[in-house]
């Protein structure tokens, strides 16, 4: 049995957890909001009111917070109260100079941290099917896969320092592109008259197949996983979408890189955020390829 510290117990956190106590290990949590604690003590783990509780005589420490600032602002506790026993693994996808700095800070007071994204959406957290890529120290990364193993479909040792960042802001760039393909290749494909089912089912034996289409298609009635089945609800926020997708210019703006298509659907999610639609899927975006902003299956929300 490990005993695991779990900080972050959000959309992605609580399942996560949930899968550690399924594989009967003992799980010591902590979130600034009382109630996701409250949660996840039902769930069967031990709620802490402190940081400093929570990680006291832990094996593993996993971090999953919105976003660098908050990974900085935990990690500059973290690196008060444990030592070189805990191995420290932020799951949170976040910016390169982010990952960059846990991994110097770790170095210098002889900690071990890996960083340790994952893919797969609520889904894979809940289903404890998630993609991890590890960056790291060879063996940081070969023992951080262990401890990952009960929440993983699938573990990757990505390389050295922030490589599992690395890869993360990447893929993530690439869904995004493949879903504004998707938008304007479903808005075109019912314009000009076809089926939107027969068209689904062309593309899937087709060039045109991608993740995005096989899971996050936006046409009703073709995908169960599509949240356009139910209003474009959030299955991935628009919000984080604009994250990444900015994570990734940053990196693009860094290495003196040109991206135009990740430009391009970071702007259509900054427009949705503009418009209020943050917390909607980031799907809806098919609804620019409509000047009047028709789109099947999307009813406007009063404000
Ligand atoms: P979330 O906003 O639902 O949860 C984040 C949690 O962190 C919240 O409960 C919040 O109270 C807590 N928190 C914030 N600051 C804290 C602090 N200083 N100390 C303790 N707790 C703190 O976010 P999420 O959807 O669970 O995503 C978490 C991370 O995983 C993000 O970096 C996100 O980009 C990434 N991610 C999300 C998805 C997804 O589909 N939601 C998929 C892959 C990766």
């Amino acid at each position: 049995m490990t005993r695991y510290a779990f900080i972050g117990l959000g959309n992605m956190g609580l399942p996560m957890v949930k899968n550690l106590l399924g594989a009967d290990h003992q799980v010591q949590v902590f979130d600034l909001d009382a109630g996701s604690v409250e949660a996840a003590s039902r769930l069967g783990a031990t709620g802490s009111k402190t940081l400093s509780e929570a990680v006291m005589g832990t094996d593993a420490v996993i971090t999953m917070l919105p976003a660098g600032p908050h990974v900085r602002s935990v990690y500059q506790q973290l690196f008060e109260l444990v030592d070189d026993k805990t191995l420290l693994l932020d799951c949170s996808t976040v910016d390169i100079d982010t990952s960059l700095w846990c991994h110097e800070e770790s170095r210098k007071l002889g900690l071990r941290f890996v960083d340790a994204p994952v893919s797969g959406g609520i889904s894979g957290a809940e289903q404890a099917t998630l993609a991890f890529m590890i960056g790291g120290q060879a063996e940081h990364v070969e023992q951080a896969r262990t401890y990952v193993e009960p929440m993983a479909g699938k573990t990757f040792a990505a390389g050295g320092p922030t490589t599992g960042t690395a890869a993360k802001i990447a893929n993530n760039l690439m869904v995004h592109i493949n879903l504004l393909a998707n938008s304007e290749g479903s808005q075109l494909a019912a314009r000009l008259g076809l089926d939107p089912k027969v068209f689904h089912d062309i593309v899937s034996a087709s060039s045109g197949r991608s993740w995005a289409q096989q899971v996050w298609y936006p046409v009703p009635n073709i995908l169960e996983t599509s949240a356009s089945n139910r209003n474009f609800d959030a299955v991935f926020r628009a919000d984080l979408s604009y994250k990444d997708l900015g994570l990734a210019l940053d990196a693009a703006e860094q290495h003196s890189l040109h991206m135009p298509a990740t430009e391009l659907v970071h702007t259509q999610m900054a427009d949705l955020r503009a418009e209020g639609y943050g917390h909607k899927d980031c799907t809806l975006i098919a609804k620019y390829v409509d000047p009047d902003g028709n789109l099947e299956g999307y009813t406007p929300e009063p404000a």
